[in-house]
């Protein structure tokens, strides 16, 4: 009978980055009974945590435990202590100089009472711009003189028509806090400008589990990520990783993503590349006034041939190839004849070779034939 309530936990959950089935069974499950039902203040009351581990992407997620109210509302502390916001300010220094930000739109999310803002201004950043759900926070950061959007991300995106306007974003430690964290990167992605970059900062779950900190675990972290967890939900996104590294002595990770593409479409330099090559080639044959021959039979050799000749008409009377099973083939209607027929053949001084890797072998076994040989790379 237990097995039986196991199997139906088994093909009910999945987890919520990867999509991969997931047991909920007991003995794969950690249980810690009386955690404190909120984590920042004070509660009498205690909540029963059930967490699972995803073996696919590393997730490691909270089950059917329910979600605080106000789990978008960012809570934090960080000017208790001066060392961790001293380390904090370098890192966002750092940040801003390697990827040349001083005069770009930049937009933290989850930035609570401005604690962090602060320190962006004072390492130069004037356009500055924040996302809080709080809504005492969210005042706070107004009284401060910020530029500050009250709600949650994917509703403010909607609201405020943020799409493609920042240069860069940072959000740090609220990634872990969100119940959906597709809906929340795919949300960066979208007011990310293309070329874009972002810094995300997380509990490093590598460390929490090798050192094995219990205690680091609440209602409020609803996913701990491992390097590889963080790396996929943002590769999944959209996002290009381009620097994962661990800090304050390995309890922190931090990742910085760029938003790649181009606003033609991401295969639009491979188009731009055919065209130019098959014009390249035209000219060539051209150039040599005269009928000419091509030495390489292979996939390289069949592709540019097909499209010269339906692009421009034309073609090369022989085609040769070392290969004895590729002789008597056609390529747009020209037989492949053997390699050594290249030497003697009649009406017909130039020989391109297109052997790819073989390139240079073949124009040197070629040049003493005295024909015009032409390499084409
Ligand atoms: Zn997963």
């Amino acid at each position: 009978m237990k097995s039986a309530v196991n199997r139906v936990h088994v093909t009910k959950y999945k987890c919520k980055i990867c999509g991969e089935r997931l047991s909920t069974a007991k003995n794969e499950s950690l249980i810690i009974d009386d955690v404190p039902e909120n984590t920042f203040n004070f509660s009498k009351n205690t909540v029963n945590l059930h967490v699972i581990a995803c073996k696919s992407c590393g997730a490691v997620q909270l089950v059917n435990v329910p979600l605080s109210a106000d789990y978008d509302a960012v809570y934090r502390s960080i000017g208790v202590s001066v060392a961790y916001r001293e380390e904090k300010k370098r890192q966002i220094k750092k940040f801003i100089e390697v990827y040349n930000l001083i005069d770009a739109q930049v937009i933290e999310i989850g930035c609570g009472n401005g604690q962090f803002l602060e320190m962006i201004r004072e390492v130069g950043i004037e356009k500055i711009t924040g996302i809080e759900a709080g809504a005492n926070n969210y005042h706070e950061c107004l009284n401060k003189g910020f530029n500050v959007f009250h709600g949650n991300l994917p509703r403010v995106l909607k609201k405020e028509k943020l799409s493609n306007l920042f240069d860069a974003f940072v959000s740090f430690h609220y990634l872990e806090h969100l119940p959906n964290p597709i809906n929340f990167v795919t949300c960066l992605y979208e007011i990310t400008k293309t070329g874009g970059v972002g810094l995300i900062e997380v509990p490093n779950y590598d460390y929490i589990e090798k050192n094995n900190i219990w205690l680091e675990f609440t209602k409020d972290h609803r996913f701990y990520y491992r390097k590889r967890t963080i790396c996929y939900l943002l590769s999944k996104c959209g996002f290009d990783v381009e620097f994962i590294e661990e800090n304050n002595g390995g309890i922190c990770l931090t990742v910085i993503v760029r938003k790649l593409g181009k606003s033609d479409g991401i295969f639009s330099a491979m188009r731009n590349q055919i065209q130019k090559d098959i014009e390249e080639f035209k000219l060539m044959i051209e150039g040599l006034k005269g009928p000419f021959a091509v030495y390489g039979a292979g996939h390289y050799s069949q592709l540019l041939i097909n499209i010269a000749h339906k692009q421009y008409g034309i073609k090369p009377v022989y085609i040769f190839d070392s290969n004895k099973q590729k002789c008597g083939n056609k390529i747009c209607d020209v037989v492949i004849e053997h390699g050594n027929n290249a030497i003697n053949m009649q009406n017909c001084d130039n020989i391109i070779v297109i052997c790819g890797i073989y390139n240079d072998e073949v124009f040197n076994m070629l040049s003493s034939s005295g024909k015009k040989i032409i390499k084409w790379e």
